[in-house]
């Protein structure tokens, strides 16, 4: 079992200079957490550079699709694989994105960029360089908020985002005396996103990754898909004592789960904590996480890191935005997740965490939105949040369905409360009608009317079963009288014979009237 695995943070009352909703709300000031080490207390800082892969049809520079999947070298142009004489000729639409990504990250544009060469020699990269931004990206410094469980608010500064190359996939298993290669993903466009090392834990650097993913997704630049290799990250770890300088530094590379980078951040702040408290000192290196061993180890010391020989690719003009076309991205951006979170909050009175929980799948919030506002119903927005938090996101989580997906629509669920809200049918009764829209389809109403599943009006049949119940149960009554509370046994009772289509207050009132409580 990894070490990090049980790592114990410490709280103390130093002085957190970030500002918290607690502070906001003049609540005492929120406890950091530190490391708690042999000897000393410790504090860990993370920066990390993500990989997000652009959502395009075609590569950085060539026409090649960025199709997942086809066999190996499908999607390979003579660009791809770097033929002489080949040019690359920049995508629009890729540096569209990058722009629309840094205004995301309320970032500042960079009007000029220049594209440089990258060099060094490995076998997946045809061209022996990859196309990279260097001393000139496309996006300067940003910045993305977190909402930490614990009502913090993290401000992770953007340092730069970048465009640049993938490269090829070695295949070593496919031949028995060979290596063989496959260019698919050569020439397929990445923006490499870099923070400030603002983070301080793993929780921290998992939350980022989180945010940063939601946010990429409401903007369609990046998909997300951790598992297809779509978004992965490199995180520099160090540690040091609270308010000395940033300690060394090491870099672990290519993360391609959340739960990964939370591992690996726990594990490597303490492997440093070790060597330092036991007299030795953090070299600054290159690591590699091993999920199976939950460690990270050597992979190449700074001494034996690549020099790379920048210079600007003379294939390529610098690229050059208009004022109007960045204008025109901003103006056209869609809402992302914190101005959503905080409408929903101010506009439908959703609470912090409601709003956060539906506003992290851009497809959840508009199914959200999509009951609230339909058909001038009057829906109540907290009833329709908990219902999509815990009916219906929590059957799709168990079921492993993408909400797009989701065998109840939005229209229906609406229907479901409306019924519930007009007094047709019970709670009770809407989760059973869930159920059955769920398995079988169908109008919800045409549901309720056709298995009688109507709650009882009749306000003499309800009087009857309650004073059925209370006959047979003389013991029960006296409990009652003692503890008005228990009153809720009697209630299950009434409801069971009722198959659930009581009115739970009128039996409530009913019978609190006949025991005189
Ligand atoms: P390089 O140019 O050597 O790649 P950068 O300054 O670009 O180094 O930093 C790379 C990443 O490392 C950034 O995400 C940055 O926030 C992070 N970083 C820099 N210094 C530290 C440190 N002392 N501890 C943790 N992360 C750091
Ligand atoms: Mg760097």
């Amino acid at each position: 079992m990894a070490r990090g695995a049980d790592l114990t943070f410490a709280t103390h009352l130093a002085a957190n200079p970030r500002r918290t909703r607690r502070e906001a709300m003049d609540v005492p000031a929120k406890k950091s957490k530190l490391i708690k080490g042999a000897k000393n207390d410790w504090e860990v800082v993370i920066g990390m550079e993500v990989h997000a892969q652009v959502t395009t049809q075609a590569k950085l520079f060539s026409g090649a699709s960025t199709a997942f999947g086809g066999g190996p070298n499908d999607h390979v142009s003579l660009v791809d694989a770097a033929m002489p004489g080949m040019l690359p000729v920049i995508n629009e639409e890729c540096v569209r994105q990058a722009v629309r990504t840094g205004l995301g990250l309320k970032a500042k544009i960079n009007l000029k960029s220049v594209f440089d060469r990258k060099n060094y020699f490995y076998p997946d990269l045809p061209q022996g360089y990859q196309i990279s931004q260097y001393k000139s990206p496309i996006v300067g410094e940003g910045e993305v908020l977190l909402d930490m469980p614990d009502g913090e608010v993290v401000r992770v500064g953007i340092e730069r985002l970048h465009l640049e190359q993938d490269a090829g996939k070695l295949l070593h298993e496919q031949h028995p005396a060979a290596s063989l290669v496959d260019l698919n993903r050569s020439g397929v466009a990445l923006m490499e996103i870099v923070t400030k090392p603002d983070l301080r834990s793993a929780e921290e650097a998992k939350a980022f990754l989180a945010k940063l993913r939601t946010i990429l997704r409401y903007l369609g630049t990046c998909d997300g898909d951790m598992e297809k290799g779509h978004l992965r990250a490199d995180v520099n770890v160090s540690v040091r004592r609270p308010g000395a300088d940033f300690g060394t530094r090491c870099e672990i590379k290519n993360l391609n789960s959340i739960r990964f980078i939370g591992q690996a951040i726990e594990h490597e702040a303490w492997r440093q904590i070790g060597v330092i408290e036991e007299g030795g000192t953090i070299e600054q290196e290159t690591r590699l996480f091993d999920p199976d061993k939950g460690e990270t180890r050597s992979m190449r010391s700074k001494e034996e890191a690549h020099d790379y020989r920048y210079f600007p690719d003379p294939d390529l003009l610098p690229v050059e935005l208009s004022p109007s076309l960045v204008t025109e991205l901003r103006e056209t951006l869609p809402e992302l997740p914190d101005q959503k979170k905080a409408r929903f909050m101010r506009d439908l009175g959703l609470t912090d965490y409601d709003a956060s929980v539906l506003v992290a799948e851009r497809d959840t919030a508009a199914y959200f939105e999509t009951i609230v506002a339909d058909g001038g119903n009057k829906r109540d927005p907290k009833l329709a949040a908990n219902w999509v938090i815990n009916e219906l996101a929590g059957r799709l989580n168990r079921e492993g369905k993408d909400i797009n997906a989701a065998p109840v629509s939005a229209m229906q669920l609406g229907c479901i409360l409306d019924l519930m809200a007009q007094g047709t049918i019970s709670g009770k009764i809407a989760k059973d009608v869930f159920d059955i829209v769920w398995n079988e389809g169908g109008d919800p109403r045409a549901i309720v009317e056709s298995r009688g599943l109507r709650q009882m009006t009749d306000a003499s049949a309800i009087e009857t079963l309650v004073d059925d119940i209370v006959a047979k149960n003389p013991d029960k009554i006296a409990d009652v009288k003692k503890n008005p509370k228990a009153v809720g046994w009697f209630v299950g009772q009434v409801m069971k014979a009722s198959g659930g289509k009581a009115n739970p207050q009128a039996v409530n009132d009913l019978l609190k009237k006949k025991i005189g409580v």
